[in-house]
């Protein structure tokens, strides 16, 4: 039987509480003994205690292994002397260091949850935000200027390389959805600043030179500040929205919002040959160590780790086990001690996570009837 290496960064803040929970509900599923764990440290409490956020050896580690599960990690206080954070300097250097340029951020209002926004419901928005995850102005990070301390500089870096693949991957994702729960037509939108800035003119400029290639595919422009208000006036409208990295980042918080809670919000990146699968939201330090975070958007990136494991490998047992936990998932939701503080209810992490191993069990006798 064919086995898979995870490796396994837990974290700062709420990560090590999340990343448990998907790691309790991997071990509950019908093929919890073709996977092992690795753990490995990363973060801004392991710089505190080492000097490093991002050890040598956790990134062999993680390049070698068959996927990367994460919590989250950074801590708003532990920074390094030129005011950055350390923490993240793990996710960072992870998407340059292994090229995972593709950053897939579901947004989907799911049953048993209430938006705030006013007469949504469950299917109302269903679209996927892909960040292009290893360029724009996030590429600077640790190389931008300093001068005197008078004046700084970032620099934004749009290459066509990377946005070709981006915006490929995006038309690619739109032929195998439904389309816009709206009209129901495939559409791919392009999120940018064409107007203003002549790397973002270059963006759209080969996002339309990708579009001749999908004449099946709605192509659709917003500008970045435009998109904050659609994205809570009309997000029927959309299926893929396609944008740089820094509006990736921003555009997925103020959507996860919309449909529950940032909690809620699953995330892949992948490359040619990595996969890393965490929540979309940060440590949430706040709220850490008190059983309280929504595990769900973990979860549920752990659900993703193992589709993208199955189709990559042709193992239909992973894709199965995915299916087992997306359903278990959705039927927790809809439980009336499913929901987590953000959405409105009080059940805590470990109860939600145990609510989810209870379904996946129910779920196995099922199959054996
Ligand atoms: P980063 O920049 O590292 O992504 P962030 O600045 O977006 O982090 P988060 O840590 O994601 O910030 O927190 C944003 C808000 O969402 C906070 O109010 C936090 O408490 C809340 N939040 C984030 N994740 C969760 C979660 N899993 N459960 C409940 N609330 C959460």
């Amino acid at each position: 039987m064919d086995t898979y290496e995870i490796a396994v960064v837990h974290g700062d803040g709420i990560g090590p509480e999340v990343c448990q929970a998907a790691i309790d509900v991997l071990k509950a599923t019908s093929i919890s003994n073709a996977l092992t764990f690795v753990e490995y440290p990363a973060g801004a409490n392991h710089y505190l205690k080492s000097g490093t956020a991002f050890p040598d050896e956790t990134y062999e580690g993680c390049k070698r292994a068959d996927a990367i599960l994460h919590g989250a990690a950074g801590l708003p206080g532990v920074t390094y002397p030129d005011g950055t954070e350390t923490g993240i300097e793990f996710g960072l250097q992870l998407r340059f260091r292994l090229d995972l340029y593709a950053n897939v951020r579901p947004i989907k209002l799911r049953p048993g949850v209430t938006s705030r926004l006013r007469d949504r419901k469950p299917g109302d928005i269903d679209y996927v935000i892909l960040r292009e995850n290893t360029e724009g102005l996030y590429a600077a990070r640790g190389n931008g200027v300093n001068l005197r301390d008078e004046m700084a500089v970032d620099s934004l870096v749009i290459t066509r390389k990377g946005t070709e693949r981006i915006c490929r991957a995006a038309f690619e994702l739109a032929r195998k959805r439904n389309g816009a729960p709206g009209d129901g037509k495939k559409r791919v939108t392009v999120c940018d600043k064409a107007n203003v800035l002549r790397t973002y003119a270059f963006f759209r400029k080969i996002f339309n030179e990708v579009a001749e290639q999908y004449p099946d595919i709605e192509a659709d422009y917003a500008y970045a500040d435009a998109m904050t208000v659609h994205l809570l006036e009309r997000p029927e409208h959309y299926d893929v929205i396609v944008m740089e990295n820094m509006f990736g980042d921003i555009m997925s918080d103020l959507a996860a919002a919309t449909v529950g809670s940032m909690g809620m919000s699953p995330s892949s990146e992948l490359g040619d040959n990595n996969g890393f699968f965490q929540a979309a939201h940060g440590s949430a330090p706040t709220i850490a160590g008190q059983n309280v975070a929504n595990p769900y958007g973990t979860i549920l990136s752990a659900a993703s780790m193992l589709q993208w494991l199955g189709e990559r490998h042709s193992d239909k047992r992973l894709i199965t086990a995915a299916g087992q936990i997306q359903r278990s998932v959705e039927a927790a939701m809809t439980a009336p001690s499913g929901l987590t503080r953000d959405l409105g209810g009080k059940a805590s992490t470990s109860g939600v996570t145990q609510l989810v191993v209870q379904g996946l069990s129910r779920g196995a006798l099922h199959a054996a009837e």
